[in-house]
């Protein structure tokens, strides 16, 4: 992917080729400016590269397009609609506002402890409530495949522990597929199965990490004092202060 500006060009993904299975959750982590934000623009289908592929169940992703959630550091919520009328504005927009979709958005929201918010404006809740109303909005277009760019980082320290967790147990529930770009390697760690390290900019596939906690994986918070996470942390940072 090459970003062409009048006065330069600038390559921003090189030589990058990773597959993801249904359910697994892969995060990417590399230096500021390699490229991921660009990656993740790419598999959304908001931006297209000069080069290579990408697909989904076999398909072009351009073709698969709904089938693809994603969220940014900002939670975009609109202050003037309330916490309801924001988790459906996807579906009205789309047109898509039937019973058996209602009825999945109230149960999410039911689910994750957002349902008495329904009439409340965004102003009125906590960041992490914020990003939960956020990530609800976008399961309500059900998508396969989930898209995070530093989802968390607007958050303070505490906050985005919790919220990372509650994404986490949320997304496994229900199912998804997730591709997340973190720049906090704990973070990468404590919610991924693998961890892609990509290399400087122009990006390419640096290392790859497994990240096996065993059959009962321990959620986000847990998983923190595993006796592995430190290992796998040194892992990921050795390779990328290189
Ligand atoms: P990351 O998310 O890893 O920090 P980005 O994908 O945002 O990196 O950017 C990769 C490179 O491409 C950077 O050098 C950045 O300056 C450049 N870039 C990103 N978006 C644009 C754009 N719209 N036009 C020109 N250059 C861009
Ligand atoms: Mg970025």
């Amino acid at each position: 992917m090459i970003y062409q500006t009048p006065r330069e060009e600038t390559v921003a993904v090189k030589d990058v080729s990773f597959d993801v299975e249904k359910g697994e959750f892969v995060s990417l982590v590399g230096p500021s400016g390699c490229g991921k934000s660009t990656l993740l623009g790419c598999i959304a289908g908001l931006q297209q590269a000069q080069k290579g592929s990408i697909t989904l169940d076999g398909k072009a992703i351009d073709n698969n397009r709904h089938s693809i959630g994603y969220m940014l550091q900002r939670d975009n919520l609109l202050p003037w609609r309330s916490v309801w009328r924001n988790v459906v504005i996807g579906l009205e927009i789309q047109k898509k506002l039937t019973e058996e979709n209602t009825e999945y958005v109230s149960s999410l929201l039911k689910k994750y402890d957002l349902w008495q918010f329904r009439d409340s404006f965004p102003n009125r809740l906590s960041g992490g409530m914020r990003q939960r109303v956020a990530l609800i909005r976008t399961l309500a277009l059900k998508p396969q495949l989930l898209l995070l760019d530093e989802a968390f980082s607007a958050l303070d320290y505490q906050t985005r522990v919790n919220v990372s967790c509650d994404v986490w147990e949320i997304l496994r529930r229900e199912n998804k597929t997730l591709v997340m770009v973190t720049h906090d390697i704990p973070e990468a760690v404590s919610m991924s199965d693998r961890v892609i390290v990509l290399s400087k900019r122009p990006a390419v596939v640096a290392k790859n990490v497994e990240i096996d906690f065993g059959a009962n994986r321990p959620n986000p918070i847990q998983v923190r004092s595993h006796p592995l996470f430190q290992q796998y942390f040194n892992t990921i940072w050795k390779e990328l202060v290189q």
